[in-house]
């Protein structure tokens, strides 16, 4: 016990530290990825929470993509500076110039979604990851919407990897959870003074030091002994045993999800009702060629559009719906709806919306696993009714 405890010996003591049932799954997840470990935390949040507070703290500054999903936004822009942690946020399609020109002394990362939540955008993770690394900055990249079945971001050059694995890796709507999955690529130990909390002896683990115990995976193993031991997120062993019957098939169903979307994606476009669809698979779309190059085999299940008959009408139209369900979830094998504006920001006026980000008439749609001709007919019915 007195070794396990001074990290000499790896084994299980205590299921907040580790538990092996969540850890074959974080390794399935890890291998996926392609890195060198992982941790599965209670939530998308805390992996994101962990993501940057494992490596940064008050008087520290970070960067992130301002198409993020809105939780993430606000942990990162609202919560974290509360904790000293400054951020700035940047457009993904941000200059080099610009991106450069953001980072101060104290940054300590960088942060993009694959695929953002819920705008559909593509990040350029290659070019994102250049710009941080000639200034000795990991690149943190939220793989939700993607999964590592249509992209591995370790792959173009990012650093550490975070999911939110309600979605697509559980995929049925069972269990809240979340993935943090080191690549072992970012040299650490090249800036000793940027990252002292992995490069300098840990107090609280007799004075050990994570890059030269632990080499390749001190991110990951700091991230469990020291944050999951003290902040305590680690997903429950059942909810791992959830995840682990979904991580089977996501392979087949982030498949059919990619193509039932493009399919709906492409009746939407062609419908006279609709005033705009944002899918990266659609040829049309302003991400095309980003989606060509870093989700190639498909787009995942969620996209975008707007209506042309403005509020009121959106309004009809959600509540006709009935294969379809108005949800907060997304990425589910059951296709879901939601109207920021009528739903999760419905407190904001449509000038604070747009300022946001967010357009007011944005409905996002996440395709599930039906067949899509049922989908398309489900739209087509709620839009008669709303006209009607
Ligand atoms: C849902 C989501 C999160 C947050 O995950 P939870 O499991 O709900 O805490 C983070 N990032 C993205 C892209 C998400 O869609």
């Amino acid at each position: 016990m007195g070794r396990l405890f001074d990290l000499e010996d790896s084994g299980y003591f205590y299921t907040r530290l580790a538990n092996p049932t969540v850890d074959a799954v974080a390794a399935q997840i890890c291998n996926l990825e392609g890195g060198v470990g992982a941790i599965l935390t209670a939530s998308g949040q805390a992996a994101n929470l962990f993501a940057v507070i494992n490596i940064a703290g008050v008087g520290d500054h970070i960067i992130a993509a301002n198409n993020i999903y809105g939780g993430t936004f606000n942990l990162l822009g609202v919560t974290l500076p509360k904790l000293g942690i400054g951020i700035t946020f940047l457009k993904a399609e941000a200059s080099d110039e610009e991106i450069q020109s953001a980072i101060q002394p104290n940054t300590k990362l960088v942060f993009g979604e694959t695929i953002s939540n819920p705008g559909v955008e593509v990040f350029d993770i290659e070019r994102w990851a250049a710009v941080a690394h000639r200034n000795g900055l990991p690149l943190v990249i939220d793989n939700t919407f993607a999964t590592p079945v249509l992209c591995r971001p370790f792959e173009w050059g990012a650093d550490i990897v975070t999911h939110s694995t309600t979605k697509y890796i559980d995929g049925h709507g069972v269990s809240v959870g979340g993935a943090l999955v080191d690549s072992g690529n970012f040299p650490w130990d090249a800036y000793p003074e940027r990252f002292p909390g992995l490069t300098t002896p840990d107090a609280s683990y007799h004075g050990l030091t994570y890059t030269k115990q632990f080499g390749k995976a001190a991110y990951i193993v700091k991230a469990t002994t020291h944050l999951m031991r003290d902040l305590g997120s680690i997903q429950s062993p059942q909810n791992a045993f959830y995840l682990h019957l979904g991580l089977q098939t996501l392979h087949l169903r982030i498949k059919r999800h990619s193509e039932s979307a493009l399919q709906v994606a492409r009746w939407l476009e062609k419908c006279p009702d609709v005033a705009w669809v944002r899918y990266p698979g659609l040829e049309s779309d302003p991400h095309h060629a980003l989606a060509q190059k870093y989700v190639p085999d498909g787009c995942s299940g969620v996209l975008c559009f707007g209506l042309k008959g403005g509020r009121t009408f959106d309004n009809r139209f959600l509540d006709a719906l009935r294969l379809t369900t108005i949800e907060t979830h997304v990425a589910d094998c059951h296709t879901c709806v939601l109207h920021p504006a009528s739903h999760t920001h419905r407190q904001l006026s449509d000038e604070q919306l747009r300022a946001a980000g967010i357009a007011p008439d944005l409905i996002r749609f996440s395709v599930g696993l039906e067949a899509p001709e049922d989908i398309i007919a489900d739209l087509e019915q709620a839009l008669a009714a709303a006209k009607a």
